[in-house]
C-alpha cells in the first residue's frame, strides 16, 4: 500500500551502503571507515540508525524502536516525506490553513503543489473538506495539533476520519502535543500504515539547539525515510546529549508543569488588558491573542526589547500576536510593556 504511494526513483533506487551498516557487531580494529585513529569517541562516524536513542524514546513514547526514524529535527522528515512521495510538477499535498510554515515552503522547494483548507471558525477541521480539496495526485495531508499558530488540538474524530478516507499519507505534526491533556495520535500506528506522527525534542524537552525530531509511523513508512536520508544525519553530540534528556523525563514534566501554570497567569493578566480583544483556546505553549492594533502594538514591544510573533498577515489571523509563554518575570515586562502601550494610544 505505502508502495503504491512511492516516487518511482526512490522505489527503484539503491541507498547508500555506509561502512557502518555493512559490519554490525562489535569488533577491535575499525579499518573500514577511512576515519582517524586518533580522537575518539569524535573520530568514529555515529550510528546511522541512532539505536542507543530510539531504545530511550521508546521507553519514554511507548512506541517500538522500529516505528521510530529521526531527523535533524523534525523538518527533517517533513522535508524527507516529500522527496518520497511527492512526484515535483505532478503531485499534491493539502494542508490546513492557517498552519506550521514549514509544509509550505518544503513544498515550495520540492516544487510541489501545496492546496489549504482552511479551518473553520473554532480553528477546526471538517474532513470532508480536506478530502473534498484532493485528488489522485494527492500524497499527504498535513495536519498540526495542536496547531500552530493557533493553539487548539483538532477535532481526533475528524482526523481518524481523514486517516480512514485517505489513502495517501497523514501527517500529525505533535510539536506540543506534551502540552496538551489530549491523546497522542502515536497510539493508531499499528492501526493506520499511512499515519505519520511528527514529535521533536525543540518544546517541551526544552532542546531547540540539538535538533532532534521524532517520525512515528508503520515499518514500511520508517524503512523509506531510513532509505533516502543522509546516512549520519544525527550526529553523536546530539544522540549523547539526547539520551541524557530522555533520561530525565521527570524534569520536562516539571517544565511542562510551571508552563502550563504560567501560562494560565499569562491569560488572566492579558484578559485585563483593554487592547486584548480575544484570547484564543490553547494546547501549546504559546497563546495567540487579538489585539487593538497588532502590527503597532508589536514594534511597540519590539522597542522594548520583547520580542513576539506578529501573526497579523496570516489566514484567519489578522491582528493577531503568538505569545510564547515564558518565565513569569517575563510575563510581568511583557504585560507591563502592554499596560504602557494601551495607555498611550488610548
Ligand atoms: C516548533 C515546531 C516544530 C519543531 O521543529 P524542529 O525542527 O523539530 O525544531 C515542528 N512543528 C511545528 C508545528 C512546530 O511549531
Amino acid at each position: 500500500m505505502i508502495n503504491e504511494l512511492l516516487r518511482e526513483n526512490i522505489k527503484n533506487m539503491q541507498p547508500y551502503s555506509c561502512a557502518r551498516d555493512e559490519f554490525k557487531g562489535e569488533a577491535s580494529v575499525y579499518l573500514d571507515a577511512n576515519e582517524n585513529p586518533y580522537n575518539g569517541p569524535y573520530n568514529r562516524y555515529p550510528d546511522p540508525l541512532q539505536l542507543e536513542v530510539k531504545k530511550a524514546i521508546s521507553k519514554v513514547k511507548n512506541v517500538p524502536v522500529a516505528n521510530i526514524f529521526l531527523g535533524n529535527g523534525s523538518d527533517e522528515p517533513i522535508d524527507l516525506l516529500y522527496r518520497a512521495f511527492c512526484e515535483p510538477r505532478r503531485d499534491n499535498v493539502v494542508a490546513i490553513e492557517p498552519t506550521y510554515g514549514m509544509y509550505k515552503v518544503c513544498a515550495a522547494v520540492n516544487d510541489v503543489e501545496y492546496r489549504k483548507v482552511l479551518l473553520n471558525d473554532n480553528f477546526d477541521i471538517e474532513a470532508f473538506k480536506l478530502i473534498d480539496s484532493a485528488n489522485l495526485n494527492t500524497k499527504i495531508i498535513w495536519l498540526c495539533s495542536p496547531n500552530n499558530p493557533t493553539g487548539n488540538s483538532l477535532n481526533a474524530d475528524e482526523i481518524l476520519k481523514v486517516l480512514q478516507w485517505f489513502r495517501g499519507i497523514v501527517v500529525v505534526d505533535e510539536a506540543y502535543i506534551d502540552f496538551s491533556t489530549k491523546q497522542s495520535f502515536t497510539s493508531y500506528i499499528a492501526q493506520y500504515p499511512n499515519l505519520v506522527v511528527l514529535q521533536t525534542l525543540s518544546k517541551a524537552w526544552g532542546n531547540a539547539a540539538i535538533r532532534l525530531g521524532m517520525a512515528f509511523a508503520s515499518v514500511e513508512v520508517i524503512d523509506v525515510l531510513n532509505k533516502i536520508k543522509y546516512p549520519y544525519n544525527i550526529n553523536i553530540l546530539t544522540q549523547e546529549h539526547a539520551k541524557k534528556v530522555l533520561s530525565n523525563a521527570a524534569q520536562t514534566a516539571k517544565w511542562v508543569e510551571t508552563i502550563i501554570a504560567e501560562r494560565k497567569q499569562l491569560i488572566k493578566k492579558l484578559k485585563e488588558l483593554d487592547l486584548v480583544k480575544h484570547i484564543f483556546p490553547t494546547d501549546a505553549n504559546f497563546v495567540l491573542v487579538k489585539v487593538d492594533n497588532a502590527n503597532i502594538a508589536y514594534n511597540w514591544l519590539v522597542n522594548k526589547g520583547i520580542i513576539v510573533r506578529n501573526r497579523s498577515s496570516i489566514s484567519l489571523c489578522g491582528n493577531s500576536l503568538r505569545i510564547t509563554v515564558g518565565t513569569p518575570a517575563e510575563t510581568d515586562q511583557l504585560i507591563a510593556a502592554l499596560k504602557e502601550f494601551g495607555a498611550v494610544f488610548k
